[in-house]
């Protein structure tokens, strides 16, 4: 599998491009902003955008997806219990200065179980409320490779203080959905260094004694 991660926009959002080596479908997650690198990274390796997966409508994550949708005609996917953020985007805006984004309702809602193709490799959407009520994370065991979106991070977790953000759902949901996962799974979070289930569920301070 090609995977390409780097960081768009002022907040840093960790934009990652799945693609299959034989077919050249690609997934993109997470077009924060800067979608002229995800097109050159996306010729680079000749590939097609099939799905464009949001894992929550914070402004940060979801801005450039609109763009990228009317470039590549992929689809957007959101779990829509995001919406009310997008309905606030230009109060989101506000946050960090910059002008209000076009986003839209999500042409398909990404429900947890939701299945994410590529190729010959099948995952599945889990659906983790904390951060926002519709955060969700993109797992491919296949790949033993974790999307955490804002909801884990190397050695932190999710704010919890904007709207829709609920501390004790964040760490029921890590617990639950995300420390369940096998040991070895590679987490790349929403922000930051890439981190693993082990270390996280052994030394994450947020995570310990609950
Ligand atoms: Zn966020």
């Amino acid at each position: 599998m090609i995977r390409e991660t780097f960081p768009v926009g002022p907040l840093r959002c960790n934009c990652t491009i799945l693609g299959d080596e034989e077919t050249h479908e690609a997934i993109v997650v997470d077009p924060g902003d800067d979608i002229p690198r995800i097109l050159a990274l996306l010729a680079k390796h000749s590939l097609t955008v099939k799905q464009i997966i949001v894992t929550h409508a914070h402004i940060d994550h979801i801005a450039g997806a609109q763009d990228l949708k009317q470039i590549t005609g992929a689809p957007i996917l959101y779990n829509q219990n995001d919406l009310p953020l997008v309905g606030m985007m230009s109060v989101q805006a506000t946050w960090l200065g910059v002008e209000t984004p076009d986003v839209k309702p999500p042409d398909d809602n990404l429900v947890d179980g939701y299945p994410v193709k590529l190729g010959g490799m099948m995952g599945e959407i889990i659906h983790t409320p904390g951060h926002t009520q519709g955060s969700s994370c993109v797992y491919l065991p296949s790949e033993s490779l974790l999307l955490a979106g804002d909801t884990l991070f190397a050695g932190s977790v999710g704010r919890t203080d904007l709207p829709g953000g609920d501390t004790n759902t964040l760490i029921q949901s890590i617990h639950e959905r995300l420390l369940t996962l096998p040991d070895s799974t590679f987490v790349i979070p929403g922000h930051g260094q890439p981190t693993s289930i082990e270390i996280e569920r052994a030394t994450n301070p947020f995570l310990q004694g609950v």
